[in-house]
């Protein structure tokens, strides 16, 4: 498609974001090609894991045909599998008896309570301080990169089930991490000369209006921020919802915002979150792709592994090949973590390795820029480098591509080979050591 194709596209019709959660869950469409059964399990389990979904996920990216086992309604609908099997029937009893909304409720925080809701004590490990204040909605956990949760942006245009934001999406505000004072962000970031990164995370901070992101980056072009070299945006939009850069009333303003960075000497880089390369057919997401790059900004997508929706190398392949003809740079391949619906998606360790690895070998360098497989844990990310054997024994060897102590930076290490390991906290020293290096 060409250039002037695309712009045919792009005033021909402005879609308006037309969004789904269990409150209107029975007006979608496409719902009523499921079992009553299967609508009401999505419903249940809606009640303790988050759900929303827009118009565009379901006209253009579901292939109903094949749900429940489409792998992009498999990432968008909760299904009775997430639960533990004797949790979800003790709740549908108590919605089917049409139980009181109290009792509903106290069941449902006690069964997300075990879902472990905070993953690598995010909430309290990493908060930056000014003096003895403690400053939510920042992260800094690697020197050299500063997580910023802007408060308008703790949302997504649609949820993934097994995102580990999970928690932050479900209405208890006690639990969201949140930046109410951008000046709050400045100060730290003006007294860490080390940081060159910003990273601006969420939920997604694409769901921002453009004046609210230009409120928290335009004093970045200040001299006194001139060690904040690279502005990074963290956002599933381009797959979700693409016409935030195309059609939305305020996208042309958003792109201007990056042309203004990158004019003014900042690298800014979309993170952009891919699970499927079915994500990437609509012309739309070409057409945004293409605006995007226009200003300068560079593209580089993320994902992680997940059972019954990208569990092939075949498909990893085929999304990172089309990446790279798109002008996206493919970065890491992630785990999924160990939080909400994790044991419905979760693979043994040494599957990502095989698909990570037959993908790797179809391709070219230039999608070999992508890592992994990664696990973003506690102390750092950590690479699944391999399977060896090591004086006659079968390990993992392993290695901090990120660490919270620098000294640990791509340092290897090894933990005992285990097939049915599919977390970090699973893995234990390997040579019948008690501890793995970076613990002593
Ligand atoms: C992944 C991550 C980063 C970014 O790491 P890079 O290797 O620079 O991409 C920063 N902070 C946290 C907490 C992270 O998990
Ligand atoms: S888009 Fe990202 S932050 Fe939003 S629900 Fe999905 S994984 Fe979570």
């Amino acid at each position: 498609m060409n250039f002037t194709e695309l712009e045919t596209i792009r005033t021909a019709h402005r879609p308006r974001l037309q969004i789904y959660t269990k409150r209107n869950l029975d007006d979608i469409p496409q719902l009523g090609s499921l079992s009553r059964e299967q609508r009401r399990d999505i419903r249940v389990v809606s009640e303790v894991l988050p759900f929303r979904v827009n118009r565009y996920v379901l006209d253009e990216l579901i292939s109903w045909e094949d749900a429940p086992n489409d792998p992009i309604f498999k990432l968008v609908f909760p299904s009775r599998e997430m639960l533990d099997a004797v949790e979800f029937s003790a709740l549908s009893s108590l919605i089917d008896a049409n139980a009181d909304a109290q009792a509903i409720s106290e069941l449902v925080r006690k069964i997300q309570s075990k879902l472990n809701p905070h993953p690598g004590g995010q909430t309290t490990l990493n908060l930056p301080r000014v003096g003895n204040e403690e400053l939510w909605g920042l992260q800094h956990k690697y020197r050299e990169t500063l997580l910023f949760f802007p408060s308008q942006g703790q949302t997504c245009h649609t949820y993934c089930s097994f995102c580990f934001r999970w928690a932050q999406f479900i209405d208890d505000v006690q639990l969201r991490m949140m930046a109410r004072e951008n000046a709050k962000l400045l100060t730290y970031l003006e007294s860490h000369r080390e940081i060159t990164d910003l990273l601006i995370t969420g939920g997604d901070p694409m769901v921002m209006k453009t004046v609210a992101l230009e409120k928290h980056l335009k004093p970045i072009l200040e001299p006194r921020f001139d060690h904040v070299q690279n502005i990074r945006i963290g956002t599933k939009s381009l797959s979700f919802w693409p016409y935030r850069f195309v059609t939305d009333p305020d996208a042309d303003d958003l792109l201007r915002l990056f042309s203004t960075l990158v004019n003014r000497g900042k690298h800014v880089a979309v993170m952009a979150h891919f699970d499927h390369p079915r994500e990437l057919s609509p012309p739309v997401v070409e057409h945004a792709i293409r605006r995007i790059r226009d200003t300068g900004a560079v593209i580089r997508t993320q994902a992680p592994l997940l059972r019954g929706v990208n569990d092939s190398s075949d498909i990893w392949a085929d999304m990172w090949r089309q990446q790279v003809l798109l002008g996206m740079s493919p970065y890491y391949m992630l785990v999924e973590r160990d939080t909400g619906a994790h044991r419905y998606f979760e693979l043994p360790l040494e599957i990502a390795l095989d698909v990570y690895r037959g993908a790797m070998r179809q391709l070219s360098g230039l999608a070999r820029t992508a890592r992994g497989p990664v696990m973003s844990t506690g102390p750092g990310k950590v690479e699944i480098q391999g399977v060896a054997e090591v004086g006659g024994q079968k390990v993992f060897l392993l290695r901090f591509i990120q660490a919270r102590n620098v000294d640990w930076t791509f340092q290897p290490f090894f933990a005992e080979y285990d097939p049915t390991a599919v977390w970090f906290e699973q893995l234990k020293p390997a040579f019948g050591e008690a501890k793995f290096p970076f613990e002593k």
